[in-house]
């Protein structure tokens, strides 16, 4: 087994391992870890080259250790990603990558991510004890989709407090565009919270059941934008927020769990100009990686911690909010604004208790 470092510039360590016996092609970045050592899953995609895995890597590192600092995980940001086509795993490739996340001594801990499942994780820690998000019967803090609805869920208030003044859902609509692990909890959620719930999802079948079951509206997926609500919860894929749908879409809020909801980052600016406030994507989706985190603390992993934190989701948009408006710039901005200030802090402490 080979390994090697990467350098790059704004990031702790990045390195790549090759081993020729098992087929192992993966590269580990840590991008921050003054908040407490880097979390972040482990993907594998038969990338095109060594380059492009680099580039995703490295994007994704850095995210995590954004959305740790907002969420106040006592985590950094880190990611791996293992270069090959799925359909080829083998023990022997998840043994050789649990060795590479061991040689970082707990600099990076790895949890599920694309293409990436438990049964892989639990290969991984037989070699290593670097691995979150395993079963709840191992200790572990199980599916995190559960969580991450909860935080959705209490996020959305931030939201509606800031569009409409309360932040009660009684009679407010609410478009899910993707009900599955999360969209579908937060469905179930937000009927029970008194809001009118309007589905739409590319499986019909799916949305045509959950409707029968639960009385939702179905909203066939190809026309959702055209549909009127108070919120517009992308809970389905990335890239949704666009040039295209940023002018139809008809709503005060937009608020979901999918990743990277902006095709570019000025979408976000695009929103407030038309006056729609965003919630920005990594802060409230971030109860999965809480609840994740909850594993490391002292004591393990105990659910009543990790509800207590997910909840914090709450008064971390409102924070969010608070510094756009006063900035005037976009959610987007000043959730960067808002991890970066976490971040300052937590170097300062840093240098404080050295010297
Ligand atoms: P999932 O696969 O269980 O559900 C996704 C749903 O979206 C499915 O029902 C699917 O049919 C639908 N869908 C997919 N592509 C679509 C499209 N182009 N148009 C319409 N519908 C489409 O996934 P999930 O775990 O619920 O996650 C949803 C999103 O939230 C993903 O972007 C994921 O990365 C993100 N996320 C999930 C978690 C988690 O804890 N599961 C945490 C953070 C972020």
């Amino acid at each position: 087994m080979d390994i090697q470092p990467i350098q790059v510039d704004g990031y702790e360590k990045v390195v790549r391992c090759r081993d020729p016996k098992s087929g192992l092609h993966a590269i580990i970045a840590i991008h921050d870890t003054t908040l407490g050592p880097s979390l972040g899953g482990m993907r594998m995609l038969p990338y095109a080259n060594e380059e492009d895995a680099l580039f995703d890597v490295l994007r994704l590192a850095k995210g995590m250790t954004y959305k740790s600092a907002v969420a106040e995980t006592g985590l950094g940001g880190g990611k791996s990603v293992v270069i090959g086509d799925p359909a080829k795993k083998s023990r022997e490739l998840f043994l050789a990558m649990g060795k590479f996340v061991d040689s970082l001594g707990g600099k990076y801990i790895t949890a599920e991510d694309m293409n990436i499942g438990i049964e892989d994780l639990e290969i991984v820690r037989s070699v290593t004890k670097w691995v979150t998000g395993l079963k709840r019967e191992s200790g572990s803090s199980g599916n995190p989709s559960p969580y991450t609805a909860r935080g959705c869920v209490i996020g959305m208030r931030a939201m509606l407090e800031e569009a409409f003044g309360s932040p009660s859902f009684a009679g407010r609509k609410i478009l899910i565009q993707g009900v599955g692990a999360v969209g579908g909890r937060m469905a179930e959620m937000l009927r029970e919270q008194g809001a009118k719930v309007a589905i739409c999802d590319m499986n019909a079948a799916r949305v045509a059941e959950l409707s029968s079951k639960f009385g939702y509206e179905a909203v066939p997926d190809d026309r959702h934008l055209d549909a009127e609500c108070d919120v517009y919860s992308p809970c389905a894929r990335g890239a949704t927020l666009n040039d295209q749908t940023i002018p139809r879409l008809r709503c005060k809020v937009v608020a979901g769990c999918a990743n990277n909801q902006l095709l570019e980052e000025r979408h976000a600016d695009k929103l407030r100009e038309r006056g729609i406030a965003y919630a920005p994507d990594y802060v409230i989706n971030a109860g999965g990686i809480i609840n994740v985190g909850c594993e490391l603390l002292p004591g393990g992993y105990k659910e009543a911690n990790a509800l207590e934190r997910i909840d914090r989701i709450y008064p971390n948009l409102k924070k969010v909010l608070e510094i756009s408006r006063k900035e005037g710039i976009s959610t987007h901005k000043a959730a960067a604004r808002l991890a970066e200030s976490r971040l300052a802090e937590g170097k300062a402490r840093t240098t404080a208790a050295r010297s």
